[in-house]
């Protein structure tokens, strides 16, 4: 039977979702495995550790340590390097988070191993495993195949379910002490940007406003139809230069990438460094005024129109479909 670990992530005290979708990419690939929840932070873990287990993992490690209350690579290096040759597992799976996106290469290279980052589905083949992962900024998928060492991986937040939770559900969770040297950067403060809610890199409605939003006040709408819907608000670069929103709504080549069931696009063109970061979502609905826009390229549903007249009555719309069911 095959070991897997999974690095899980909590945010304020709870395990953030893609640390579940993890352990669902642990059993896609051996649905045998004994799959690992491994969980660092500074604070009591046992409920997270109880919680990933809730999740499908068969037994938890939880490492705490003061060091480990921000991540930082140094601390969470040394922390993961201890679990890993304690467990030494046959895998490794963590979300490809903005913490997974620094630590999973640092570890490869401690490790001498490879590694396969941005898996967007896990796929059988016979004895192989194979990970699916977009290329050219999303516009193509290539299957990777590990033929040897270690099966390293991240997977893109939203795109593999995972398993039902279970209440019932319960395995060993193991406290381990480890010995965090020195740490070369130290985390003074962390000031939040993003606004309250769902990491737009987890959500699963995403309301994206362009330039076409002409103002900070223009994006008032799309948080009410977010609100209605039950997602969260994005943007485009146009958008954030423009200063109507703040960076940490950026989505595309350089900002998030996301991958949400319903993707709605409110006066945004459609430029290739924007669909870059939204083109893999479920079901892009575009609203703009320009019927040759781009963005209708890559929608499911198009709404040609004025933005301020068609998200407020969508929203209304909504209201009261919602008060009608
Ligand atoms: C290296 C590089 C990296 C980049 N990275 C990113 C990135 O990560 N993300 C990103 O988004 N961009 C990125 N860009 C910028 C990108 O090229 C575009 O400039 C940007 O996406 C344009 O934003 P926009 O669609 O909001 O604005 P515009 O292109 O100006 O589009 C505005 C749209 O709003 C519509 N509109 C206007 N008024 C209304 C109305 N009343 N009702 C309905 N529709 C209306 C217009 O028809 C138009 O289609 C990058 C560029 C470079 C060079």
């Amino acid at each position: 039977m095959s070991k897997l670990l999974v690095f899980g992530e909590s945010m304020e005290g709870t395990l953030r979702n893609v640390s579940f979708e993890a352990v669902a990419a642990a059993k896609k690939i051996d649905a045998d495995a004994e799959v690992v929840g491994v969980i660092f932070g500074s604070e009591d873990l046992k409920e997270q550790g109880e919680e990933i287990i809730r999740y499908g993992a068969d037994r938890a490690v939880i490492v705490q340590h003061e060091k480990l209350e921000n991540y930082t690579a140094d601390a969470y290096g040394q922390a993961a390097m201890a679990v890993i040759q304690e467990e030494s597992p046959d895998g490794i799976v963590m979300g490809h988070t903005s913490i997974g996106k620094d630590l999973t290469p640092k570890l490869a290279t401690k490790l001498d191993s490879g590694l396969i980052s941005d898996g967007v589905d896990i796929d059988n083949e016979g004895d192989n495993v194979a990970f699916i992962r977009p290329i050219y900024s999303g516009k193509a998928f290539e299957k990777k195949i590990i033929t040897e060492g270690l099966t390293f991986v991240t997977i893109r937040p939203n795109n593999i379910k995972p398993l039902e939770r279970n209440e019932s559900r319960s395995g060993e969770v193991t406290a381990k002490h480890v010995d965090i040297g020195d740490i070369r950067t130290v985390i003074k403060d962390v000031i939040s940007k993003a606004s309250d809610g769902v990491d737009l890199s987890e959500a699963n409605v995403i309301i994206a406003g362009g330039r076409g939003v002409k103002s900070k006040e223009g994006f008032e709408p799309l948080y009410e139809l977010a609100e209605v819907l039950g997602g969260t608000v994005g943007a485009s670069r146009g958008a954030c230069d423009a200063e109507y929103c703040d960076y940490a709504l950026q989505i595309g080549q350089t900002g998030k990438v996301v991958t949400p069931d319903l993707y709605i696009a409110v006066g945004i063109s459609g430029a290739i460094q924007h669909l870059a970061g939204m083109s893999n979502s479920k079901v892009i609905v575009a609203i703009n005024k320009d019927p040759e826009s781009n963005i209708f390229n890559v929608a499911d549903y198009g709404i040609v129109g004025d933005l301020f007249e068609v998200v407020p009555n969508l929203t209304e719309e909504l209201k009261q479909l919602k008060l009608n069911v």
